[in-house]
């Protein structure tokens, strides 16, 4: 969360920002019909000719659906079909969430972002926050939910087979704040994944320290009456009989097919990392002591012990990592690098989620160098995500060559406006939900950029497809 960024960001956002992501994101006609904006359309054309990713042209084509897309691609979505991978990155401006349908209709939420934000914009000026989405009168919880509902395979009730909270901060799991309604079924508040479950079932709840949260958290975090509310949701969970576990690094059986695992062989969920565990093909090293790293003002970093995924099928490699950072020394004196040391257990991946929304402290060159994504997706909800260094090295060719797409849920015309014009060139599409569909087999994939001015299936723009390497 802002207030524990080790750039000392605030937050702030609202009405400014409403307006400068109206305008990044689409204008719209009779109150709700989508048009791309200006940037957007230019982007996009620069990706048809090639013009963009330092001149390199595409080698597959993923980018020629964007010429035909009135013609060719429908207005919703279509449901997800068995043998599909569908991956949302879901744009609330509560911060990160990102469900997952498996092959076999297995499903699974990754995070659930719900941060303070009157506070935030309070907070942050002059940075900008990104508005809530669909509107500023529906919570984050409630939003994830109607769109789980909206994008369940056909016939099934929703369900969350897995809800994994990648670490212990208010835009990935929620915040407790004044004026929150209260679980009918337990004695806590709803925020983030509680509100979540309070309307969704969870069949198991997986965060990076269960049951051992004194051995790795800050005691001044565990008294925190959010994560005092994490707890008593916990319990209540148990009682209705959901499992809850921590992530344990290197498994590929605990985030695992539920009924499809004869039909989807190739399909995996391997764990990469949890807490200061990650795992290597030698085994579990750890990264840095049990009990954490601090600042050098004495508080609590929690970014790098965010857990890890990486995510299987046929050919198609995805890595998710929370907020994991990647610099330290002279780059960040307060820093942490864990991506340099869990990019090689990564390898190399199709598509990437931005580690840490693409602050400064991430998506450093050797993480990018080892994983070298075709497709990057950003999940943001503040103005100086992402830092213009991290611009840099997307757009870098040195870094790592070919061609690569970039999206994300947001972008601030302020973000634009001091980073330059290097942001046009270099994002692909920005504004809404990022949806990922890898075909049956995992052979090939194709994203989508999604409204997310209602439950979110409205396709905006369409790429790909994508061969999967
Ligand atoms: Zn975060």
């Amino acid at each position: 969360m802002a207030n524990q960024n080790p750039n000392g960001r605030p937050d702030r956002p609202d009405r400014r920002a409403a307006k400068a992501a109206g305008a990044v994101r689409t204008r719209r006609r009779g109150g709700s019909r989508p048009v791309l904006s200006a940037w957007t359309i230019a982007a996009m054309l620069s990706v048809c000719v090639g013009a963009s990713h330092g001149g390199a042209a595409p080698a597959t084509e993923p980018s020629g659906a964007v010429a035909s897309l009135p013609a060719t691609v429908p207005a919703e979505l279509p449901p997800w079909s068995r043998g599909e991978l569908d991956i949302y990155h879901i744009n609330t401006g509560g911060g990160n969430a990102a469900f997952f349908i498996f092959p076999d209709g297995t499903t699974m939420l990754f995070d659930a972002g719900d941060f303070d934000h009157a506070g935030a914009v309070a907070r942050s000026r002059p940075l900008v926050i990104a508005p809530r989405r669909p509107s500023d009168q529906t919570t984050p919880g409630a939003a994830i939910a109607a769109f789980i509902g909206k994008v369940m395979p056909r016939g099934a009730a929703p369900r969350i087979d897995y809800a994994v909270i990648s670490h212990f901060h208010d835009d990935h799991y929620g915040a407790v704040r004044p004026g929150l309604a209260r679980s009918a079924s337990g004695d806590y508040l709803l925020t983030g994944i509680t509100e979540v479950g309070e309307r969704v079932p969870i069949g198991t709840l997986i965060d990076r320290a269960y049951p051992d949260y004194a051995e790795r958290m800050d005691a001044r975090q565990m008294a925190s009456p959010t994560f005092a509310n994490y707890r008593a949701f916990q319990q209540a969970e148990l009682v209705r009989g959901v499992k809850l576990q921590r992530l344990a690094p290197g498994r590929t059986d605990q985030i695992a097919l539920r009924a499809g695992r004869a039909d989807f062989p190739t399909f995996r969920v391997r764990n990469i990392k949890s807490s200061e565990e990650l795992w290597t093909p030698g085994g579990v090293k750890r990264l840095f002591p049990r009990a954490g790293v601090r600042y050098s003002n004495g508080s609590f970093n929690e970014n790098p012990e965010s857990l890890a995924i990486k995510i299987s099928y046929g050919a198609f490699d995805y890595f998710t990592g929370g907020d994991n950072t990647g610099m330290s020394g002279l780059d960040d004196l307060d820093g942490v690098d864990v991506e340099s040391r869990m990019a090689p257990s990564v390898g190399p991946v199709d598509v990437m989620t931005f580690d840490h929304h693409g602050n400064r402290d991430a998506m450093n060159a050797r993480l990018l160098r080892t994983l070298k994504p075709r497709v990057l997706i950003e999940q943001t909800w503040v103005s100086d995500q992402p830092g213009g260094e991290v611009v840099r090295r997307l757009a870098n060719q040195a870094i790592w060559p070919g061609p690569r797409d970039v999206f994300a849920t947001h972008l601030a015309d302020e973000t634009r406006g001091a980073i330059g014009a290097i942001v046009d060139r270099t994002y692909t599409a920005a504004g809404g939900t990022v949806a990922v569909r890898v075909a049956p087999g995992g052979g090939s994939y194709r994203i989508f950029m999604l409204s997310d001015e209602d439950a979110g299936t409205k396709i905006l723009k369409s790429f790909g497809p994508y061969q999967s390497r």
